[in-house]
């Protein structure tokens, strides 16, 4: 696994390879709620656009991304599921198998 994950010469973060051809969508939806206490596990490189975090709240596990693209940063998250199964499509998002 570790070798499809890219580093920038300029940073040491973990940044995504490239989507490979058999890569599944994840729907993403938008936050639900600003307020919610969140920690946030693993996350990628912030010196891209768009940035993505592994995320635990409320006893369920989530990805959440943020997209820079605007001026307002925004944030949006995949659906919540079982802690094991959001550290699947995390593990599936660092090796192109979804984005
Ligand atoms: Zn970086």
């Amino acid at each position: 696994m570790a070798k499809s994950l890219q580093e920038c010469d300029r940073c040491p973060g973990i940044h995504l390879p490239e989507p490979r051809p058999t890569c599944t969508p994840i729907l993403w939806y938008p936050m639900r709620s600003a307020r919610e206490r969140i920690r946030v596990q693993a996350y990628t490189c912030e010196c891209l656009h768009t940035f993505y975090e592994l995320c635990h709240a409320g006893g369920q596990g989530f990805l959440r991304r943020t997209r820079r693209t605007h001026r307002t940063p925004y944030m949006d998250e995949s659906l919540r599921m079982p802690q094991p199964r959001a550290l699947l499509m995390w593990t599936a998002l660092l090796t192109g198998d979804v984005l």
